[in-house]
């Protein structure tokens, strides 16, 4: 478990006042090793308010703390971003991969979104690249 000092640390290189809210929700993602959508983090903190939580998910994304995916299932998921991520594309955004079976979704760190040669004129601001199938997990059992 990552240590509160580094937290706080980490959020304020990217100029965010290390709330206890925040350093909590911080340290979820952190152990998470998986997207979590909203409802995952209001479930772990049942006594926050929704809109706190959700504000919170905001300025992390805002901030370039965390980053959102859209993995097929219609519901919004938040990953963190690698230390020295500006979530561009040609460069920090990366691979996604969702398991039909347990519903997690991952971060591909490794695996970049390659570069795409649009037609003349269009202009590409934001991509999502999912691969679907079974986790390791799922396909152990
Ligand atoms: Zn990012
Ligand atoms: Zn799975
Ligand atoms: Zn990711």
């Amino acid at each position: 478990m990552l240590n509160t000092i580094r937290v706080e640390e980490n959020l304020q290189a990217k100029h965010i006042r290390p709330t206890a809210m925040r350093i909590l929700v911080y340290k979820l993602l952190n152990s998470a090793n998986k997207a979590l959508a909203l409802a995952d983090i209001e479930h772990t903190f049942s006594t926050a308010e929704r809109t706190t939580l959700f504000r919170t998910l905001k300025t992390f994304e805002e901030k370039g703390i965390v980053h959102q995916i859209q993995d097929g299932t219609g519901i919004t998921k938040y990953a963190l971003c690698e230390p020295n991520c500006n979530c561009e594309l040609d460069r920090d955004l990366h691979l996604h991969f969702h398991c039909t079976i347990c519903d997690d979704t991952v971060c591909l760190t490794e695996h970049k979104i390659p570069h795409i040669n649009l037609p003349a004129g269009y202009k590409a601001e934001d991509a999502n690249l999912v691969i679907k199938g079974v986790c390791d997990k799922c396909n152990s059992l």
